[in-house]
């Protein structure tokens, strides 16, 4: 899985770099979604607002 997803934040993490200072340890497990799709993660960010995780991007 590449992309671990946040709706509670609206937030989009990198599996690969994901960690404590996601900040996404308050978000319930039914909120928090594992896709490999790069067309949903697409319509996510440009269609719902999500935002890409800051800590993991750098
Ligand atoms: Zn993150």
């Amino acid at each position: 899985m590449k992309y671990f997803i946040d709706h509670l934040e609206k937030r989009i993490h990198l599996r690969q770099f994901a960690g404590d200072a996601c900040g996404f340890i308050d978000t319930p497990i039914e909120k928090r979604e594992f896709s490999d799709e790069e067309d949903y993660f697409t319509q996510l960010v440009v269609e719902e607002s999500y935002t890409i995780c800051a800590h993991c991007r750098s």
